[in-house]
């Protein structure tokens, strides 16, 4: 059984195989070891990766480019509207669901997130495939150690509607603590703080390694804050400039947004390498010529509150499992953001200017790690690492007074189990709602509802006399299940978490797996087109210089290769002015030439 590692990440996206004892990570159709997690729509159809970033500026509306910020999240329409200003593709909502609007080849289509992320999967997929020469069905995928149980459940059904079996999700810290681990086979008995500063996630994991064994002891993070915020915070400057400057809202106009987000980023990379950049772009809007010269200083002070907040989660997460800075023994950074030459700084200040591990590439660490621990669990695997992971918040239910009752513990290992009793509240109660939150805080209101259900038919009683045992169960890959007992009746309900609230119901999977199939038949037979159209020209060209090559020869028949000059140049303008050809008229095209240049040949 082969399973790759999937690092499913909010800009970029990386897989990886574990081979030949090494791990090789899998480069795409463009020759690239990552792939921009974006996926577009046009009138041809789909594009994903490179070819839909490329195109990004021009289409904006119907490029989606981070679709791991939405996914497994209930939004409200306050939040969807600042999104969607400096994120031109289309949001709506449906219920509370984000989903995207676009138009592909001129219909107008709605996709959630756990689609777009299929979509991204199946093309990750796809490389795998190409690169093994087999098809393949199993992978790990990475989640960020703070995603939530809705979220982690939604990055399972990308995975099945993008066909695959996602045998294991794995913390993304964990992973990169994995790879970084098993490749500096000096690192034993330590403990190691991972710092992952991605593109839409930051997450900070301290992890015991000793022996092959990682354990996790605490994990904090926060799901919303990554390079992508960065960006905006930079977006949202240059607005404020153009309106000051010229009087003119660019905001409105989401080309101008998308190609003023482009550049923004990357100016943020430029200023990783040196001490100041110009944001060039000629006619924004309106005419207006955008030239605005940005040096680290006026960066770091744009973007001050996120790199201290990241910080700020350090300090908590050290709090809370009661240790000081002085017992890391390494610092190892992780994400394309932790190349900001400032973040470097404040990290390695924060332990007391520490050599920061950089000896791992931060763009594939965590693929890295996806696929040791695939092999791992494979059936022949060539290193046995054993992974303990905790659950990233606390977790309970709601009781009297609106609070939370804490069933299991932040950071406590998983899989885990506890289970509690509770009681009615009124006479003759039958019914009661277990509310499920999980969160830092003690009151719900500042939790987030996982989900809730009824447990009925409890046999009447007068308050608090029915003994309601509740279990809380969270497995290897941290999602939650809850039961409710009526003990003295046995009657029983539970819960998957969300299952009935924010996920996909089973129907819809099936339908966006059919609809992805009918996505990649189109693709098989535009991918055969393009090469039936590449082996024609190819052919046409090589005639062309055989032509060329055989009129200095003097024994040759020159209207025959004037004749064929003709028509090689007809060939040419029939590629090029006609619409719609098929695999099968390019084809016909070739054998047609072939035949009639065959004297050529000789
Ligand atoms: P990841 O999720 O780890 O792939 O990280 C992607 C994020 O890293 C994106 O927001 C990129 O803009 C950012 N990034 C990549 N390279 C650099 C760099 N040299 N300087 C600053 N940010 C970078």
């Amino acid at each position: 059984m082969e399973i790759i590692g999937i690092d499913l990440g909010t800009t970029f996206s990386c897989v990886g195989i574990f081979k030949n004892n090494r791990v090789e990570i899998i480069a795409n159709s463009q020759g690239n070891r990552t792939t921009p997690s974006c996926v577009a729509f046009t009138e041809e159809g789909r594009l994903i990766g490179e070819a839909a970033i490329n195109q990004a500026s021009g289409n904006p509306e119907n490029t989606v480019s981070i679709s791991k910020r939405y996914i497994g999240r209930r939004m409200n329409k306050s939040e969807l509207k600042d999104k969607s200003v400096f994120h031109p593709c289309n949001l709506v909502l449906k219920g509370d669901k984000p989903f995207f609007k676009i138009i592909c080849k001129g219909e107008k289509k709605l996709y959630s997130p756990e689609q777009i992320s299929s979509m991204i999967l199946v093309n990750l997929k796809k490389s795998a495939e190409d690169y093994l020469g087999k098809k393949v069905k199993n992978a790990i995928i990475t989640v960020p150690a703070y995603f939530n149980d809705s979220q982690r459940q939604a990055t399972k059904d990308a995975g099945e509607i993008a066909g695959l079996n996602v045998v294991r999700l794995l913390n993304e810290p964990t992973s990169a603590a994995v790879a970084y681990g098993l490749l500096n086979s000096d690192v034993d008995n330590e403990t190691v703080l991972v710092y992952d500063f991605g593109g839409g996630t930051f997450d900070v994991t301290i992890l015991r390694i000793s022996n092959k064994q990682f354990t996790v002891l605490a994990t904090g993070g926060d799901t919303k804050l990554g390079g992508e915020d960065i960006d905006t915070n930079l977006v949202r400057h240059l607005v404020e400039f153009i309106k000051n400057k010229h009087g003119v809202d660019v905001s409105i106009n989401s080309k101008s947004m998308k190609k003023l987000r482009i550049e923004c980023e990357k100016a943020k990379r430029m200023l990783s390498f040196s001490l100041s950049t110009t944001i060039e772009i000629p006619s924004i809007l309106n005419g207006i010529d955008l030239k605005y010269p940005i040096n680290v200083p006026k960066f770091v002070d744009i973007n001050i509150e996120i790199f201290e907040s990241t910080i700020d989660k350090i300090k908590d997460i050290l709090e809370c499992s009661k240790m000081k800075p002085e017992d890391i023994n390494r610092v190892v950074l992780v994400g394309g953001s932790t190349r900001i030459p400032y973040v470097q700084k404040i990290v390695s200040e924060y332990f007391g200017d520490k050599e920061l591990e950089k000896t791992i590439n931060p763009d594939e660490a965590v693929a890295l790690g996806a696929a040791i621990k695939a092999n791992s669990i494979s059936e022949t695997p060539d290193n046995n690492i054993i992974l303990y992971d905790v659950v990233p918040l606390s977790i309970g239910v709601r009781v009297k007074g609106d609070i939370i009752s804490v069933m299991i513990n932040r950071n406590t290992r998983i899989p885990f189990k506890a289970t509690k009793m509770y009681t009615t509240e009124s006479d003759n109660q039958t019914e009661v709602t277990v509310d499920v939150y999980e969160g830092v805080r003690k009151d719900i209101k500042n939790n987030h509802l996982l989900g809730k259900f009824e447990l009925c038919n409890i046999e009447k009683a007068p308050a608090n006399i029915p003994k309601i045992e509740i279990t809380f169960e969270v497995d290897i890959e941290g999602i939650l299940k809850v039961t409710a007992t009526d003990i003295s009746s046995g009657n029983k309900n539970f819960l998957v978490c969300n299952n009935d609230m924010n996920r996909l119901t089973n129907e819809e999977i099936t339908s966006m797996i059919k609809e992805g199939k009918e996505f990649e038949e189109e693709e098989m037979i535009s991918a055969k087109k393009e090469l039936a159209r590449e082996m024609l020209e190819i052919y046409i060209y090589k005639i062309k210089r055989k032509i060329i090559k055989d009129s200095k020869n003097v024994d040759v028949d020159l209207d025959k290769l004037k004749e064929l000059k003709n028509i090689t140049n007809e060939a040419i303008f029939w590629i090029e002015n006609s619409d719609s050809l098929t695999k099968e008229d390019y084809d016909l095209k070739r054998n047609e030439l072939i035949k009639e240049c065959k004297f050529l040949e000789k």
